[in-house]
């Protein structure tokens, strides 16, 4: 059976050459990086050799890069870091309600403490707005973490404009830009960046490493505690093979990134362009400009998401849907809820993410398979019997 990928937004496979290059450091930088013989030289090397790459690529400082064990754990560490060491300050915090659960159960967590937290509303393309944000900003305010790229809609938000005001009220800016590395150009200065959260496996690197900016200057209290590695602000041996995987997928991007935005949009445009042309009550989400060129998510009307997703997986055909299976009941996402869809539009909501290795064979394959799937359960539908009478 022909397989297609098309959920690159959940993970991408591994390049080549990032695992040629983790293969090497395998062999060679097998050390413990905090040793200070030879062996241990030459791993902390490698990892140097890494922090260097992304530092470069994002416009940071080496020493702003503190490695971690993927978006996950920098999305709590600011979240939960910057609460615990400004508190005296403060203990109100600004984010979206369509942030990733990193950030949003974090803010949960934090709410039992004693912490309030604003969960500012989007507009119906998925964006915050900044009139939203400058009325919520309170006296304290001690963070404010909005996310460059939504995961599932993949809309953009306005980051330098939210860190122009931050910046001038003195309050901490944090975004998750683990989606957004790779397809849009990321200056942690120019936008005005005091914390940003990045993950490997979302640019064709391993899984289960991450990296943290912090600028220099802010104190956040640490995550981990232990040895000193990582400034003495993370502490845990190095993932040194995984560390070196993630040097390596972002010196891919340094060399061909812009390369790559061409080919996503091309694919995600021609998989648009034939899904509007062909299937019938079709709704695109997300802002149709300012989103991420590999993402197209669309509402199929009158068709279960759930059922969609497993009748292209029996074709080979992987996607993502906007829906939860949660205690028995079909729940739309927080994302999908937020941005108003309607009734017979939410549950149908799909995520397409194309990638590097994704060809239009592939899009050609999966819009006839997902035509004739559309047809077979509409036909079931007593709603789409009723409403297209
Ligand atoms: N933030 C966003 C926007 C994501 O899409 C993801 C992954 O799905 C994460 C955070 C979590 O990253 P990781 O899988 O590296 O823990």
């Amino acid at each position: 059976m022909k397989e297609v990928y098309l959920d690159y937004a959940a993970t991408t496979p591994t390049e080549e050459q990032v695992i040629n290059k983790m293969y090497e450091a395998y062999k060679k930088a097998y050390g413990n990086p905090s040793s200070i013989h030879l062996i241990g030289r030459r791993a902390k090397g490698y990892v140097e050799e890494a922090r260097e790459i992304i530092a470069n690529y994002v416009g940071a400082d080496p020493k702003e890069i503190y490695f971690t064990s993927g978006g996950t754990e920098c999305d709590n560490w600011a979240i939960k870091g910057t609460a615990y060491a400004k508190q005296k300050k403060g203990k109100h915090i600004i984010t979206s309600c369509i942030e990733h659960h990193a950030i949003l159960h974090s803010c949960e967590y934090l709410e039992k403490q004693g912490f309030e937290i604003t969960y500012l509303p989007v507009d119906e393309y998925g964006s915050i707005e900044i009139a939203e944000l400058k009325k919520a900003i309170r006296e304290d305010t001690i963070l404010i973490s909005i996310m460059m790229a939504n995961n599932e809609m993949g809309t953009l938000q306005p980051i330098k404009e939210i860190g122009e005001i931050a910046k001038k009220k003195g309050i901490l800016f944090h975004s998750d830009a683990v989606q957004a590395l790779g397809s849009v150009p990321i200056n942690v200065h120019e936008m005005n960046l005091d914390m940003m959260s990045l993950s490997a496996h979302k640019i064709y690197g391993p899984k289960g490493v991450g990296a943290m900016y912090i600028k220099k200057g802010v104190r956040i209290d640490p995550f981990m505690h232990g040895g000193a590695q990582e400034f003495k602000k993370r502490a845990g041996t190095h993932n040194v093979v995984d560390i070196v995987g993630f040097g390596q997928a972002v010196q891919m991007l340094k060399e061909n990134d812009k390369a790559y935005v061409i080919h996503y949009k091309k694919i995600r445009d021609y998989l648009r362009e034939r899904i509007l042309q062909e299937i019938e009550h079709v709704q695109l989400n997300g802002h149709h400009e300012r989103r991420l060129p590999n993402n197209l998510n669309i509402s199929i009307g009158y068709v279960e998401g759930e059922a969609l997703l497993l009748s292209l997986d029996m074709e080979g055909i992987c996607v993502s849907t906007g829906s939860a299976c949660s205690s028995g009941s079909l729940k739309p996402s927080h994302v999908a809820t937020a941005l108003n869809i309607g009734d017979d539009f939410i549950h149908g909501t799909t995520r397409f993410t194309v990638g590097r290795f994704t060809s239009l064979e592939d899009i050609d394959y999966t819009v006839d398979k997902l035509k004739e799937i559309v047809t077979r359960l509409r036909a079931m539908s007593p709603t789409y019997r009723e409403r297209n009478k």
